[in-house]
């Protein structure tokens, strides 16, 4: 494996001071995904510098907090953290579930938001939920300007975000209505096996039910059956105004097909693109029989 260096700041000024003076870096977290990354770096002479993370004692990274209308949730916050936070799952069981399904809880005791994000899989399970959750990236510079930018426009394609060189990860937006707690939300995961196992198709859905029992407000997105994560737009605003419960085979269907219109999957030695599309269309309709 590539020998490389680490520096580990303790405060945002050391992480900008780090940025500022290191010529070829990345940042680690819980660097389950960049350990894959070094190892197949080339043996070159170029000095390599893992930028820790971890170390970071700043809250705006770190905590989960509600700041109506939003909560924020830091980039070094982990998998574990979120499963066991009381908001999300209450106000956004997709997510809850998402963080519960990722790999082991080994991996989700050190695994964070911001790595699942910043790693721009396909198949990232907490950034699938967070897609269909709309969330906004809060984004920081050594220039101590803080951009926002939607995830969906984030994620730019396979392992590509929207991050300039410099920048870093602080934290991501959702938005938060405490009294709208009626919501129909979750996570599926397909895989080959049950645990430890990336999706081989993925959605998350979140759809906010008037008294009426009415959609209001509906996020969907799908995860590993395109280069990147994909928030469906057209299957979301097919469903606004509609019951759940009086929805028709003929309507699901129709839904179902907003959906495949968004998935462009390849076939691999996991699934063919045949069988992600079939199941796909099978789960889309899924989701919406409530009996
Ligand atoms: C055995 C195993 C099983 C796995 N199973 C799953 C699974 O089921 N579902 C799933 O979604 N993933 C899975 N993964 C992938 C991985 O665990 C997750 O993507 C995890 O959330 C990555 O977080 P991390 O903190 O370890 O990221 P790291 O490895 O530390 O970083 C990942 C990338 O993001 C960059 N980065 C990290 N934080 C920031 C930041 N704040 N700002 C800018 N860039 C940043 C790093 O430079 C690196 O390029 C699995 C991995 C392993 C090893």
């Amino acid at each position: 494996m590539k020998e490389f260096n680490t520096i580990s700041p303790e405060t945002t000024e050391e992480l900008f001071n780090a940025v500022n003076i290191t010529e070829n870096f990345r940042f680690g977290a819980g660097c389950t995904d960049l350990i894959f990354y070094i190892r197949k770096m080339p043996a070159s002479d170029d000095e390599f510098t893992v930028i820790n993370l971890k170390k970071l004692k700043d809250d705006e990274y770190c905590s989960i907090k509600v700041q109506e209308p939003f909560i924020r949730i830091g980039a070094l916050v982990t998998a574990a953290e979120i499963v066991r936070d009381k908001t999300i799952k209450n106000f956004f069981p997709a997510l809850n579930r998402a963080a519960s399904l990722l790999a082991s809880r080994q991996i989700r005791n050190v695994a964070t938001i911001g790595g699942n994000i910043c790693t721009a899989s396909p198949a990232g399970d907490i950034t699938t939920a967070l897609v269909a959750l709309e969330a906004v990236c809060e984004i920081a510079s050594s220039t101590n300007i803080i951009r926002e930018i939607p995830l969906s426009e984030f994620l730019v394609g396979v392992r590509k975000t929207a991050l300039a060189p410099k920048e870093v990860l602080r934290a991501i937006k959702l938005k938060l209505n405490k009294t709208q707690n009626n919501c129909y939300s979750d996570f599926i995961k397909i895989g080959t096996r049950k645990s430890m196992e990336c999706s081989i198709i993925s959605l998350a859905y979140h759809f906010i039910l008037n008294e009426n029992g009415e959609i209001e407000k509906a996020g969907i997105a799908i995860g590993s059956v395109s280069p990147k994560i994909m928030f469906t737009s057209s299957a979301c605003d097919f469903l606004v105004g509609k019951s759940l419960k009086q929805l028709k085979d003929d309507d699901r269907s129709s839904f179902a097909n907003h959906i495949l219109n968004y998935a462009s999957p390849i076939s691999d030695v996991r699934a063919s693109d045949w069988y992600r599309k079939q199941v796909l269309f099978n789960i889309s309709k899924g989701i919406l029989e409530t009996d």
